[in-house]
């Protein structure tokens, strides 16, 4: 292994955690190696084009991009955050059965507020709801800034923390309020878990550190995200090589001593960190590391995927009052529709998450013209794999589901659409995991659920001195800005460890 290069890290897939802790350790001065499978950057952070449009792939909005916010802050630190404008998203329509919340300020407080005025008998339930998001908000912004005295007065400091961190949303649900309706709002939240499973720390925190301030959209479309990550990465001296898919990781006594390409080509580095699904990462080491592992990697629960329908019109969706983003639910049983998924199957009248980003960015599409998301959240056995037995089995089974989806927007929310459609394309939980090569098209990673939340997500340091992860598998969460905390994390943990250069 001579004549190979060599680096300091090598970083393995180029999502959004990837690109974190890459730029954050080439800011340092590390000589650092990204590789990355596809032909660009992003993992699901990617925009893609089709003529004139430019379509995100995945996400449609991220919080903390205020000044002083979590993620303005990782942008602040590899000098990103003057290269790119975010602007905040204010209008949103949720539309639930027999009821709707729409506004036109931004942020969690003025959600609160609507639905105070919506349900006002519900006051009581709300406040104590609030104040209980803010203690636990209070007590993970007092944990990382942990001093001796409170690491020994740690359940005094961080009651909450301890007494709710096997605590399900719907428990603290049933205890604050006695209607369905205003627990299934408050249950409109960027998870694929429903009230029965998913950590209430988690939503506290989600609510505290994401949501609070608002939410916002990139100008340019969600892929500029990446590509600013990339280009400071690239302007501190890091590399990048794309099309390289990493098939091993070469290791010597105990520790990796660099990687092995599908192309067989060879990079060396003491230290390796992972942005790829736990179980993929496994089968890139020797056999003899992967037992150790297997154990523990059997047992996750991943979140679950979705179906994306891509779409462009010429109907005026300006003119006819639509928000950027909307959310409508049919189904009131929050838990049905759930048990349904995880049976491999989609209710009739599936949620629809739909946003117009030209709403937004009008530079994203020809004069006159709209494009809309429409995400739902789906099994990846629908269908036994979507049809994936045959090439046309496949192409019916996403066109049936297309038709489906198109039929509901049609008739709850934009009329007319099917004649004015200019283009549309399709996005299944199969292409989400052949090209990010998260299993099962997982769209968060690990469900965040108590027992895979906080501490017992997949720290950055794995049992392989030497050999890190981060990602939307590990902690502290998933989303991009949970991504991004993972690879600002590792980085801190990493950093110490690194010779200087
Ligand atoms: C449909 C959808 C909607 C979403 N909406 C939002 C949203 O609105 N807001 C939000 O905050 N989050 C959203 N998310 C979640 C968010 O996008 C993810 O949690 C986050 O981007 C995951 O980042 P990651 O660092 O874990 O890497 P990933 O995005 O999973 O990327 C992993 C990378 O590794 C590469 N790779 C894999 N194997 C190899 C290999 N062997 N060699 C080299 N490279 C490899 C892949 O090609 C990929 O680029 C959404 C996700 C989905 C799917």
């Amino acid at each position: 292994m001579g004549s190979n290069k060599r680096y300091d890290t090598i970083v393995i897939g180029a999502g959004v955690g990837g690109l974190t802790v890459a730029a954050l350790l080439a800011r340092k001065g590390r000589k650092i190696l990204l590789l990355e499978k596809e032909g660009q950057v992003g993992g699901y952070v990617v925009s893609f084009k089709r003529g004139g449009y430019t379509f995100d792939a995945t996400g449609t909005f991220l919080g903390g991009c205020q000044k002083g916010g979590e993620f303005y802050q990782i942008l602040r630190e590899i000098d990103a955050h003057e290269a790119i404008e975010f602007i905040p998203i204010h209008h949103i329509r949720n539309i639930y059965p027999g009821f709707e919340l729409s506004l036109k300020q931004g942020g969690f407080s003025s959600y609160a507020d609507g639905l105070m005025d919506l349900f006002p008998e519900e006051e009581k339930g709300l406040k104590d709801y609030l104040s209980l998001v803010k203690r636990i908000g209070d007590e993970i912004g007092s944990y990382s800034g942990m001093t001796l005295t409170k690491r020994i007065l740690f359940p005094f400091y961080f009651r909450n923390l301890i007494r709710l961190h096997r605590t399900t949303h719907q428990t603290i649900l049933d205890k604050l309020f006695r209607g369905g309706e205003i627990k299934m709002a408050l249950h409109t939240l960027p998870a694929t878990e429903p009230p029965s499973r998913l950590s209430f720390l988690f939503v506290a925190a989600l609510i505290n550190k994401a949501l609070m301030e608002g939410v916002f959209y990139p100008r340019g479309g969600m892929g500029r995200v990446s590509h600013v990550m990339a280009d400071s990465f690239l302007n501190s001296g890091g590399e990048i090589s794309l099309n390289t898919k990493v098939d091993q990781i070469l290791m010597k006594d105990g520790r990796p001593i660099g990687v092995l390409t599908e192309e067989g080509r060879v990079f060396e580095a003491p230290l390796v960190i992972s942005d790829v699904n736990p179980n993929l990462l496994m089968k890139m080491l020797p056999l003899e590391f992967q037992r150790p592992l297997l154990k523990k990697t059997e047992l996750f629960e991943y979140s679950l995927s979705s179906f994306i329908l891509y779409i462009a019109t010429d109907l005026d969706l300006k003119g006819m009052g639509l928000p950027y983003f909307t959310y409508l639910r049919a189904l009131s049983d929050l838990e049905e529709e759930y048990r349904m998924m995880r049976r491999g199957e989609i209710s009739k009248n599936p949620t629809l998450i739909v946003s117009i980003p030209t709403l937004l960015d009008t530079s994203l599409a020809p004069n006159g013209q709209h494009l809309l998301k429409v995400l739902v959240v789906a099994p990846y056995h629908y269908q036994e794999r979507w049809g994936v037995t045959s090439p046309e089995t496949y192409r019916r089974v996403k066109e049936e589901f297309f038709q489906k989806v198109l039929l509901q927007l049609e008739s709850k929310l934009i009329p007319d659409l099917k004649d004015h459609l200019l283009f549309y394309e399709a996005a299944t939980p199969l292409t989400l995991e052949r090209y990010t090569g998260n299993e099962q098209g997982a769209m968060y990673g690990l469900a965040s659920t108590p027992e895979q939340i906080g501490h017992l997500r997949p720290s950055h340091q794995t049992s392989i001195p030497g050999l890190f992860q981060v990602g939307h598998y590990t902690r502290p969460s998933h989303g991009i800005v949970g991504a991004s905390l993972s690879g600002l994390f590792a980085a801190r943990s990493i950093l110490p460890q690194m010779q200087k250069p």
